[in-house]
């Protein structure tokens, strides 16, 4: 087989490498009075799952953030693998994610120990908490990434018009009843 080219791919954090979101539900059910699992969560606007406004979720999105969570996330299963594969084949990684920028420290820490070090970047990319942050999208041209793995099609979305630019998107999820064909066909995919 052909010696792979040497890419520098982009990976998500939440969902692709850590399984925050069940820790998640888990966090906002009392609040809120449900008992909601994986398997109910019909929209990654988890707002919308819940009833409720982006404004009266996010101090909760936002205390979770601060919560140690983000320190003792469990690794996805298969993460640590994929992850340490790529390395080895002479990919350069980096993380770029959505979270609050004040996770900085402990994501970079949890990347750092989950992963022995592989990703050479961590970037903080547009989303409902930094909306004054480059996109996914400009990140992934400044930075030079060609492939982007990622579960959201909210993010992957704005990466529409990259792929005219030889961006490659590897779409992955563990929540598959969230991906209906209408997103599927958002992203493109
Ligand atoms: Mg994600």
């Amino acid at each position: 087989m052909a010696k792979n080219k040497q890419r520098i791919i982009g990976i998500d954090t939440d969902e692709v490498l850590a399984a925050t979101f069940q820790n998640l539900i888990e966090y906002l059910n009392p609040i809120f009075g449900k008992n909601f699992s994986l398997k109910d969560m019909w929209s990654y606007k988890l707002w919308e799952v819940y009833g409720v406004s982006l404004e009266k979720i996010m101090p909760h999105f936002l205390d979770f953030n601060r919560s140690d969570a983000i320190r003792r996330a469990p690794l996805i299963e298969g993460a640590r693998e994929g992850v340490a594969e790529l390395a080895r084949r002479g990919h350069k990684l980096v993380d770029i994610t959505g979270r609050p920028e004040f996770t900085r420290p402990d994501t970079q820490a949890w990347l750092t120990e989950g992963f022995n070090n592989a990703f050479e970047g961590l970037y903080y990319a547009k989303s409902i908490y930094g909306v004054h942050l480059p996109t996914k999208a400009d990140i992934c041209l400044e930075k030079g990434v060609d492939t982007l793995v990622d579960d959201s099609p909210i993010f992957a979305s704005e990466h529409n018009p990259l792929v005219h630019h030889g961006l490659r998107i590897l779409f992955m999820t563990i929540m598959e009843n969230i991906l209906g064909e209408r997103e599927l066909e958002i992203v493109g995919m």
